[in-house]
């Protein structure tokens, strides 16, 4: 099996965390978002030990919660001592009401608008992630009118490119985030920062981008980091107290995907960060890092029943679910690769090729294209996708007026809901 908490018990069936998924299946209904809190708390424990061991202390992972936002998420890695990145009003709002603590919160994002800004300083959200010199005039103006000192940390563009998709890198010179150190703009950058009385420069933040898999990108891209600080030190006096290398680790989402040991990377990186500091002459700065993907990815399945089987003779066949698009566009989007399976393993091998379909009124909404399932599926099984726990739920949209599935959290044998369904009457809630 692809993920250690994915098991089939004697009869066949496919379960989650040690839980049956038809069972969950018949108990919240489909499509349901399952998800594995044991395996989310360890993953947050994983980078809390390895970055503790590997940087002496001096080091914390920050969950991103862009990947998978809502109360009952914030409240564990509240629980497991993780920091926060939000970036926006509804993800402050969340990380109040799961009682994080506003300290450990970073306010990230490239287009935060000036009611995002007030609202973060008024929440005291414990760091600002400046996207750009605009931001900055905006967050020196704001903070001033409110008689507050805000800590930043500034986002600099590396100009490494992660080798990973196109959609997803954010490291390269001409992105829409951060400021380019490789045309100057990163030096006047932070020269214009350390000029601004209300804001505190804690440090340089960067993110190259996600599903990295590259031994060396975060190597590469802390040197490109640590060779910009040397340069402030000399050419400004400024010391870097921290630097934020952003999140990226890839997960599995395929058999054939390569493992990785991420406690290994980070105590390999923190030895060439180590030296590299060294080399340069600057002090060793605290290190951030917002993994997002690699904390709740495999902690996530979600469970489909198949609404029509459609054979096209010559052509191919297509499994319509009854979710689709809505609550995961990632093929669509970029075609992210996928593991389906059957949930209840028949006698019959899994060997016709299907195209896993949702139900929305698009050609392109096809959920997973060519995979194996059953030959005489039929309306009404289940059909579980692997590795859904993050950018699923967070990327759910209400495209045909359908409702969102339900998160259902699997801890030590029991399931609890932590988001309910969309109803039909939500949908309609804001209509006037
Ligand atoms: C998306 C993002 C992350 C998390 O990336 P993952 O690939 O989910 O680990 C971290 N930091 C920033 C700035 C991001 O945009």
């Amino acid at each position: 099996m692809l993920s250690s908490n994915l098991s089939r018990d004697a009869s066949g069936v496919l379960c989650f965390a040690g839980q049956r998924t038809d069972d969950l299946a018949a108990q919240y209904g489909t499509p349901l978002y399952l998800m594995d809190e044991d395996r989310i708390r360890s993953n947050c424990r994983m980078y809390r030990k390895a970055l503790r061991e590997s940087f002496e202390g001096q080091a914390l992972p920050l969950y991103a919660s862009k990947a998978s936002c809502f109360t009952q998420m914030l409240r564990i890695m509240a629980e497991e001592g993780m920091g926060l990145d939000v970036v926006s009003r509804g993800e402050i709002c969340t990380a109040k009401r799961a009682g994080f603590p506003m300290e450990r919160v970073c306010f990230h994002g490239d287009g935060k608008t000036t009611e995002d800004i007030r609202t973060a300083l008024q929440e005291h959200v414990g760091c600002f992630i400046v996207d750009g010199i605009d931001e900055l005039l905006a967050l020196q103006k704001e903070a001033d009118a409110l008689g507050v000192h805000q800590k930043v940390l500034l986002r600099i563009t590396p100009g490494i490119d992660p080798h990973t998709y196109e959609a997803v890198s954010t490291g390269k010179v001409d992105v829409k985030f951060g400021v380019p150190i490789e045309t100057g703009q990163a030096f006047e950058f932070v020269r214009l920062a350390l000029a601004q009385s209300a804001l505190d420069v804690a440090g340089l933040h960067c993110h190259v981008g996600s599903m990295v898999f590259d031994e060396m990108v975060f190597e590469d891209t802390s040197d490109v980091m640590l060779d910009f600080i040397a340069l402030l030190q000399k050419e400004l006096g400024f010391i870097t107290q921290v630097l934020d290398l952003g999140g990226g680790y890839g997960v599995r989402y395929l058999e054939s995907d390569k493992t990785m040991d991420i406690a290994v990377r980070i105590r390999a990186l923190s030895e060439h960060i180590r030296r590299k500091a060294e080399c340069v002459q600057v002090p060793m700065p605290y290190i951030l890092m917002e993994p997002g993907r690699s904390i709740v990815a495999d902690a996530g399945l979600t469970v489909y029943t198949v609404s029509a089987v459609k054979h096209i003779p010559g052509f191919k066949s297509y499994a319509i679910t009854d979710g689709g698009m809505t609550d995961n566009p990632r093929y669509c989007l970029y075609g992210a690769k996928y593991t389906v399976l059957p949930v209840v393993a028949s006698d019959e091998e899994a060997t016709a090729v299907f195209d896993l379909a949702g139900r929305c009124c698009e050609s392109g909404d096809i959920l997973q294209p060519a995979v194996l399932l059953p030959a005489g599926l039929r309306r009404g099984d289940l059909v579980a996708m692997c590795t859904t726990g993050a950018y699923h739920y967070s990327m759910a949209s209400n495209y045909n007026r359908l409702g969102r599935p339900p998160v259902v959290m699997l801890r030590e044998g029991k399931s609890a809901l932590a988001v309910r369904r969309e109803t039909p009457d939500d949908l309609c809630a804001l209509d006037i």
